[in-house]
């Protein structure tokens, strides 16, 4: 089988592709009515791709009389691809196919977040996916990777991330090294707004912004249609300031919003609060997953304290989402992360300080909503824009759906 590249080396042919992607299933006639090329064209085209086995013929049309057109679509098996979230002390992997639909997902714990130990986990796993039989004869697409932090994605390097604690990481191009594939790497929360913005909700705007609340506060943005990362970290809404003096952040600033409202910043707001032993005592919590039940045991033995602090959170996250909207005026604001657990807690009155106490009524109009699409998005949205890079984009150009 000739690879991707050569085949879709023709401007033409990625046209069409783009054309058969969007249309779903599409006769030969309403692809070239579409694209303005030939019907000669669009039967070559065709017919080099169907050998390429990168679309397939679906089902029959319906006739107009005459002979019933043969519609064609994207044979999503052609190829696959990995995604991957670096978290604290775990991965999570995602594989999806050619349309970058799920179709496996795995979690796996790590002893080290060393990114030595990273990458040799991350080579392991494609290791064992290329041995599937079905997965033999598919083309392997490459690697997206999701961290956490300030990330270079055009040199593939994590400038920063204080939960990993790594520093000019270049994981992109020694990943690409290791498993001879392609590796694209994405601020986690931009891979969550670029899912959210190519399949989700937030497709129909053109000005988002996202905001993750969970162990850390993450932020991204996309304006104008484009995920804005400025120089790489752009949208790092959890270190803007809340609180003048408050408390010392992990990135070395003081009274940034993660430090305020972060898991860790809750428990400590309801061991402040409360006057009952166990909860005061309980020593440091370092998983999310212990944050969140050290908060699920407070509610059920000192709900008023938990409220309380929730209280102090949904005042702050308020005062942020103000400010977001008051500087970039977006249609949609997208709240997602796993404090949304605790949701009826905090939530309503975060969004009503920020609509009350947005510039002129910037508040008034704005969509705020919540996330439906859960963990996958995290690693989603990288996997999409790395499908889009080396399949679908025409002349470097677009990551859009568009044709
Ligand atoms: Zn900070």
């Amino acid at each position: 089988m000739k690879l991707t590249r050569d085949i879709l080396k023709d401007h033409n042919e990625k046209i069409v592709l783009r054309t058969i992607r969007q249309m779903g299933e599409v006769s030969r006639t309403t692809i070239s009515k579409k694209t303005g090329l030939s019907i000669a064209s669009i039967t070559n085209i065709t017919s080099r791709l169907l050998e390429a086995n990168l679309i397939k013929e679906n089902r029959y049309g319906k006739s107009k009389g005459g002979r019933r057109p043969v519609l064609l679509g994207i044979n999503e098996k052609h190829s696959w691809a990995i995604g991957v979230k670096v978290g604290y002390l775990y991965l999570y992997f995602v594989v999806t196919d050619l349309l970058g639909t799920p179709v496996l997902e795995q979690k796996i714990p790590l002893n080290t977040a060393s990114y030595n130990a990273v990458v040799e986990k991350i080579a392991d796993f494609v290791n064992t996916i290329v041995k599937i039989p079905e997965y033999v004869d598919r083309k392997f697409l490459g690697i997206g990777v999701a961290v956490s932090g300030s990330v270079d994605s055009e040199h593939g390097i994590v400038k920063s991330s204080y939960i990993l604690e790594w520093g000019n990481v270049p994981i992109g191009p020694v990943l690409e090294e290791r498993i001879k594939a392609p590796v694209l790497v994405y601020n986690d929360v931009d891979s969550f707004a670029v899912a959210h913005y190519t399949i989700g909700r937030a497709k129909k705007y053109k000005n988002c912004i996202f905001i993750t609340l969970g162990s850390g506060v993450g932020g991204a943005m996309i304006l104008g249609g484009k995920l804005y990362t400025g120089r790489g970290g752009a949208g790092e809404i959890g270190h803007m300031t809340v609180i003048c003096d408050g408390k010392k952040c992990s990135c070395g600033s003081y009274g940034c919003l993660e430090a305020e409202i972060s898991f860790n910043a809750l428990v400590d707001r309801i061991k402040k609060k409360t006057n009952i032993e166990s909860l005061k005592n309980r020593s440091c919590l370092t998983t999310e997953d212990e944050a969140i039940h050290y908060i699920h045991k407070a509610l059920q033995i000192d709900r008023e304290a938990v409220i309380e602090a929730f209280d102090e959170i949904s005042v702050l996250l308020g005062v942020a989402i103000k400010n977001m909207i008051n500087i970039f005026a977006p249609d949609y604001v997208l709240i997602g992360g796993e404090a949304l657990e605790f949701r009826d807690l905090f939530l309503k009155k975060a969004i009503l300080i920020a609509r009350e106490n947005s510039f002129g009524d910037l508040g008034d109009d704005v969509v705020i909503d919540i996330d439906d699409m859960g963990e996958v998005a995290w690693v989603q949205g990288v996997i999409l824009n790395l499908i889009e890079k080396e399949v679908f984009q025409v002349d470097g150009r677009g990551n859009t759906y568009e044709v």
